[in-house]
C-alpha cells in the first residue's frame, strides 16, 4: 500500500511538474508576445499629421504591368493600408484620394493631368502636415529591375533622413538592396511644405514583382514597412517642422 501510495504521489508530482512547466512555457510565450506588443505600441505617432498621396487615379492609370496591373490601383491599396496603420498609431492621415479618381476637372487629358498635379501640389503645400508621403510604382524598359526605392528632394536634410529610415525598413521587410536617392526634379517633393518623400513600392515592369504587388499580403508588408520607417524617423527627428 505504502509503495502504491508513493507511486501515486510520484505520478501526481510528475503531473504537478508537468503543469508547472506548461505554465512556465505559457508565461514565457506570453512574455515574448508582450514584448512584441510593446515594440509595436512604441511605434506611435502621437499627434503627427501625414499626407498620403496615392499616385495617379481616375483617368490616369500610371504605369501598366504586363498582366495589366494598373499603378493607380497598387498605390491606392498600399496607401489605404498605411492610412490604417497611421490612424491605429494615433496619428492623423490626410488622404489625397481614397477612391479611383484624379483631381482634375477638364475634358482634355493633358490639361486634366496638369490640373491633377497642381491640385496635389497645392494640397502638399497647404497642409499643415508633418510629413508628405507619396506612393508610386516604378516601370522601366529593363524588366529585370525590381525592388522598392525611396526618393527625397536632394536639398532637404529632413527628407533625406525620412527617406533613409523608410528605405531601411523596406529593405529589411522585402530583402531589398536599393538606396534612398536624392532628386532635384521631383517638383512636388521640393514644394511640399514639410518633410516629403516618394516611395516607389516596386517595378510593375518586372512580371514577378507585378504579381507580388497585387498580393494583399505583400501590400500590407509594404505599408507596414513604410509605417515602421516613418515611426523610426519621427522618434529621432528633432526639427520635424523645418526642412
Ligand atoms: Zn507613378
Amino acid at each position: 500500500m505504502k509503495t502504491h501510495r508513493w507511486k501515486t504521489g510520484g505520478r501526481r508530482n510528475l503531473l504537478y511538474l508537468g503543469v508547472l512547466l506548461a505554465a512556465v512555457f505559457v508565461i514565457g510565450v506570453a512574455w515574448q508576445a508582450g514584448n512584441k506588443d510593446t515594440k509595436i505600441w512604441n511605434w506611435t505617432l502621437g499627434d503627427k499629421v501625414v499626407v498620403i498621396d496615392a499616385g495617379h487615379g481616375g483617368v490616369d492609370p500610371g504605369a501598366v504591368g504586363k498582366s495589366q496591373t494598373l499603378e493607380k490601383d497598387i498605390t491606392l491599396a498600399v496607401a489605404k493600408r498605411l492610412q490604417l496603420l497611421i490612424e491605429q498609431g494615433g496619428g492623423k492621415a490626410i488622404m489625397v484620394r481614397e477612391e479611383d479618381q484624379d483631381l482634375g476637372t477638364s475634358q482634355g487629358l493633358l490639361k486634366r493631368k496638369r490640373e491633377d498635379l497642381a491640385q496635389r501640389l497645392q494640397l502638399a503645400m497647404d497642409s499643415q502636415a508633418d510629413v508628405y508621403l507619396s506612393i508610386h510604382a516604378n516601370s522601366f524598359p529593363n524588366e529585370k529591375l525590381n525592388g522598392a526605392q525611396v526618393f527625397y528632394f536632394a536639398d532637404s536634410a529632413e527628407g533625406k533622413n525620412l527617406a533613409q529610415a523608410v528605405q531601411q525598413s523596406l529593405n529589411s521587410a522585402i530583402n531589398g538592396k536599393r538606396v534612398a536617392k536624392g532628386n532635384k526634379d521631383l517638383f512636388i517633393l521640393k514644394k511640399a511644405s514639410r518633410t516629403a518623400i516618394t516611395v516607389e513600392v516596386g517595378f510593375l515592369s518586372n512580371p514577378t514583382e507585378e504579381e507580388m504587388l497585387k498580393d494583399p499580403g505583400y501590400q500590407q508588408k509594404l505599408g507596414m514597412a513604410v509605417y515602421e520607417g516613418l515611426c523610426t524617423y519621427l522618434s529621432k527627428a528633432q526639427g520635424v517642422k523645418q526642412r
